[in-house]
């Protein structure tokens, strides 16, 4: 018996499919078998073609589609070594067979698939599972806008009803719905979410604004709760939200840059934790914040958390010590509160001497250098510049489209991938903490400190100080504070 080493011939599948779409564009079967065999005839003169075809049928729902069926079963077979169609979503729409139908592909040798649409489909690249998912989104989207007309209506970028400080109700040249600015209140929601990131509380910031002449939506004075409502809402940086869900910007300008306006909310909401020495987190609300010092039962800035025990770690607490029969506040570790007794200073020199601390390190420029750097500011321009690439990306994807350059199908298609995208790059921002780098409200807070509340103050040092160990006294001798007690930075840990 002779062996013959049979070289395959070049056989390329077109396959062709026009789904049920009332309002986009029809493509026929025809037309597209057309399209695939010009290409093919250029590009494998010698190949075979086959054509395998479904018609009026969807990619996206489970039903039997032959004329695919025949040609996964003539790949399983070795019987196809290239394939082209118009885009990859008239293959598959869905996901996962989608990545099934990626993996026969391969295994039959096949590494891409050629379209018309979306150029040269690499199929051992991420991108193609990217464009699967973008497809399945596209489906998803589809099926949402259907069952919701109203979130329909909140796509096309129009604002709601509701009254909002910082704009107006008006119409915009076409005579639709619009917000307009209102300059001197978009200057106050500016200066308080300055003042916020700056550690003023959200008392002070009302009051501020209230001397400043600023009353509510509805003429009412300004409290916390409305300033903490002004500072968060997504209209102010320019986003429309649907049933609590971000869709993505408004047809209006925003008052506050994405980053700030997510670094506020990050402030406001949530607790912070502090990470002690001991290894447990210590949750610092925003009641503390928000509030004020009989709420939270504060009467020290340092305690709460600030100071620790050099010796056990534990965190300090306030007390009374009598001495020569007056009874004078102390900072020491408390064995009721998780302490073991180690070590007590006087309150006050501590205090003040923290105080003097800070301020003197805020007079060397390259501590707030040091503090602008800290190690999620790189992330946080990462993630805001993403956003604007991704802003200038939907503007040309709406260019190309709007020139012809592009089926509408296509353009949602390709803006339901930017908008998850979209929301997961939002989702990263807004779970980093606040930027320290905001500091515009820091000579302010040097000046008022000494009318400040102890939350305010409390909340100051907390922007700077990450703790301060307090040492035991060495045995035999008055030692200085500093040699006692030690101020730990924020940007040094
Ligand atoms: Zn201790």
């Amino acid at each position: 018996m002779t062996l013959v080493a049979v070289v395959p011939a070049m056989a390329v599948a077109i396959y062709c499919r026009i789904s049920i779409d009332k309002s986009g564009r029809r493509e026929g079967v025809e037309a597209q078998e057309r399209w695939g065999r010009e290409y093919a005839a250029e590009r494998w003169p010698d190949a075979m073609m086959r054509v395998f075809t479904d018609n009026n049928l969807s990619a996206a729902r489970d039903n039997r589609r032959p004329g695919y069926d025949e040609l996964r079963a003539a790949i399983r077979a070795g019987e196809i070594t290239h394939v082209w169609t118009v885009e990859q979503s008239r293959l598959e729409r869905r996901k996962a067979p989608w990545f099934e139908l990626a993996a026969e592909l391969i295994a039959s040798g096949i590494h891409e698939v050629h379209t018309r649409r979306d150029g040269l489909v690499r199929l051992d690249d991420i991108g193609s599972d990217v464009r699967a998912i973008v497809n399945a989104q596209y489906v998803a989207d589809l099926k949402k806008k259907i069952r919701d007309k109203s979130a329909e209506l909140a796509r096309e970028g129009r604002p709601t009803g509701a009254i909002v400080f910082g704009y107006r109700h008006g119409v915009d040249e076409l005579g639709r719905k619009a917000l307009h600015v209102v300059p001197e209140q978009a200057d106050a929601v500016r200066w308080a979410a300055d003042a916020v990131l700056s550690g003023w509380s959200l008392t002070a910031v009302a009051d501020e604004l209230t001397e400043r002449g600023h009353r509510g939506a509805q003429g009412a004075r300004l409290r916390t709760s409305s300033v903490r409502c002004l500072l968060t809402s997504p209209t102010v940086a320019g986003l429309r939200v649907h049933q609590g869900e971000i869709l993505g910007r408004g047809n209006w300008t925003p008052i506050l840059p994405e980053d700030v306006w997510q670094s506020v909310r990050a402030r406001l909401s949530g607790p912070r934790t502090i990470r002690r020495r001991d290894g447990r987190d210590y949750p610092v609300s925003d009641a503390m914040f928000a509030g004020n010092a009989s709420r939270t039962g504060r009467r020290y800035q340092l305690t709460g958390g600030l100071a620790v025990c050099a010796v056990c770690g534990a965190p300090l607490s306030g007390c009374r010590v009598k001495r020569a029969g007056n009874p004078v506040p102390y900072l020491r570790c408390q064995p009721s509160r998780g302490g073991r007794a180690c070590v007590g200073i006087l309150m006050q020199p501590t205090d003040n001497y923290v105080t003097d601390r800070l301020f003197a390190e805020l007079d060397k420029p390259a501590f707030l250098a040091a503090l602008a750097a800290d190690e999620h500011t790189a992330r946080r321009g990462e993630l805001a510049a993403a956003l604007t690439a991704l802003d200038a990306q939907r503007g040309e994807l709406a260019g190309l489209w709007a020139a012809g350059g592009m089926s509408t199908t296509e353009w949602t298609a390709a803006r339901a991938g930017l908008e998850q995208r979209e929301q997961a790059l939002r989702a990263e921002l807004g779970a980093l903490p606040a930027a320290p780098a905001r500091l515009a409200g820091i000579e302010g807070a040097r000046e008022a400190w000494p009318a400040m509340t102890l939350d305010e103050r409390r909340e100051v040092l907390r922007l700077f100080v990450a703790r301060v160990v307090v040492d035991r006294a060495p045995a035999g001798r008055r030692a200085a504070i500093e040699e006692r007690v030690t101020v730990e930075w924020r940007s040094a840990r």
